[in-house]
């Protein structure tokens, strides 16, 4: 099976359930936990905006071109305190709009210090990261 890896699929149950989906194949990643599976690259890498076929990807997976002007690469992505979105600027301004003139939480959550996120609300969910750090 030749299967283009791309962020895997979650969903919340009892744990979480992952999946890698791609065009042609659906794999359920937790059926495949604890047993033995091989991988061998095929040397291909595709960008993940414009599916061109490139030597080289930038960060999560984008040529160049797309790196530096893709609205999916928007540096305010990584950098929320760069964003334009609400003053009608960015690479694409009903891209900003969809996806960063949004409500959204700000919250604090406590691994090994405390840690301040910003998470769109339709993609919020606090009875997981409650469940995540609730000890035994
Ligand atoms: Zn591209
Ligand atoms: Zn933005």
């Amino acid at each position: 099976m030749e299967i283009e890896l791309s962020k895997m699929e979650t969903k919340l149950l009892d744990t979480v359930q992952y999946k890698l989906v791609s065009d042609e194949h659906t794999v359920e990643m937790n059926v495949l936990i604890g047993k033995k599976i091989s991988l061998q690259s095929t040397g291909k890498f595709r960008c993940q905006s414009c599916r061109n076929f490139v030597k080289k990807l930038f960060a999560q997976g984008f040529c160049y071109n797309c790196f530096t002007s893709s609205a999916d690469a928007s540096p305010c992505i990584i950098n929320p305190e760069l964003c334009e979105g609400h003053l009608g600027k960015g690479r694409d301004i009903e891209w900003e709009k969809s996806h960063h003139v949004q409500p959204h939480f700000v919250y604090l959550a406590v691994a090994s210090a405390v840690k301040v996120g910003l998470q769109e609300a339709h993609k919020f969910q606090p009875g997981g990261l409650i469940r995540e750090h609730r000890m035994p």
